[in-house]
């Protein structure tokens, strides 16, 4: 592909402190048409002469969006160029790729669990669920290490007023004296927006989940996801029952 026909960046928003999302159209767009939430596509992006290596990262757009989204974090040396992309820059994007989340739409309950920058798929089922005006009835637990990290917080927010959504939001390094809703943006409407600090174990998992009557997905780093499963087991959920996506990647042969 040459540079004339490549997509282009149209947009970069800075979503926190080391968290940004690009948004990007142009010609032959009608092959993401029938992509599905949470799905991922591998981007080069065009700089200094030269297209990258391919990289993917999760469409965290929904499926009814004209134009692409992702959401990416800085990591290595080609994410950590992100924020500083302009507008108008050539990218390549193949895709969409994957099935984390591909039945989602059909439970009834859904427990959804992220790490870090592992919301990206359930940002692009919420999206996806708000567009559609999804019955279904989904608890979010988000694991940051601070709130500054939960970068769609105030979105998150907002989707609880439109779905049947509760957001528990899992903090490990916030200070005791922190520790209050007044300094988490919490807008006091119980049971929607929840707050929870240190790992993320069977006792939150206990406080939340009412039934095993649902369907678990599970998306964050690998060591992240393990330790959650063996909560979730401790608890009384097979782990061979979670859909997971990790973020493992390598461009290298
Ligand atoms: C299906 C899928 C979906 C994804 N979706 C998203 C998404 O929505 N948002 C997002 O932010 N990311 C996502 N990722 C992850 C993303 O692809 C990677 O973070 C990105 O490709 C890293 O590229 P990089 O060049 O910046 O970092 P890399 O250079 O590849 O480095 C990545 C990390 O590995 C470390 N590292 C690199 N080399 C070594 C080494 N030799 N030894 C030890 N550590 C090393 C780096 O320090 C860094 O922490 C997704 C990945 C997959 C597979």
């Amino acid at each position: 592909m040459t540079e004339a026909e490549a997509l282009k960046i149209v947009k970069v928003e800075k979503e926190s402190h080391d968290t940004t999302s690009i948004y990007f159209s142009g010609p032959d767009m009608a092959r993401f048409k029938n992509r599905q939430p949470g799905q991922f596509a591998t981007i080069r992006i065009f700089r200094d002469g030269e297209w990258s290596e391919p990289h993917p990262f999760t469409l965290s757009c929904a499926p009814e969006d004209e134009t692409l989204r992702m959401t990416i974090k800085k990591s290595g040396a080609f994410t950590s160029a992100i924020p500083d992309i302009a507008p108008g820059t050539p990218i390549q994007c193949s895709g969409p790729f994957g099935q984390f989340c591909r039945d989602i739409g059909t439970n009834q309950h859904v427990v959804m669990i992220a790490g870090g920058v592992g919301i990206t798929p359930f940002l692009s089922v919420l999206r996806h669920f708000k567009a559609i005006k999804a019955p279904s009835s989904i608890l979010l637990f988000w694991a940051n290490k601070t709130p500054e990290d939960a970068f769609a917080a105030l979105e998150l927010e907002e989707l609880t007023k439109e779905l049947s959504l509760h957001v528990v939001h899992v903090f490990s390094r916030v200070a005791p004296e922190d520790q209050h809703p007044a300094a988490l943006h919490a807008d006091g409407r119980p049971g929607r927006i929840s707050h929870e600090f240190g790992r993320l174990d069977q006792s939150i998992f206990r406080r939340y989940i009412p039934s095993m009557d649902a369907s678990f997905y599970l998306c964050g780093p690998p060591p992240m996801q393990q330790a959650v499963l063996d909560e979730l087991k401790q608890f009384g959920v097979d782990p061979g029952s979670v859909e997971k996506e990790a973020f493992v990647f390598s461009a290298k042969p």
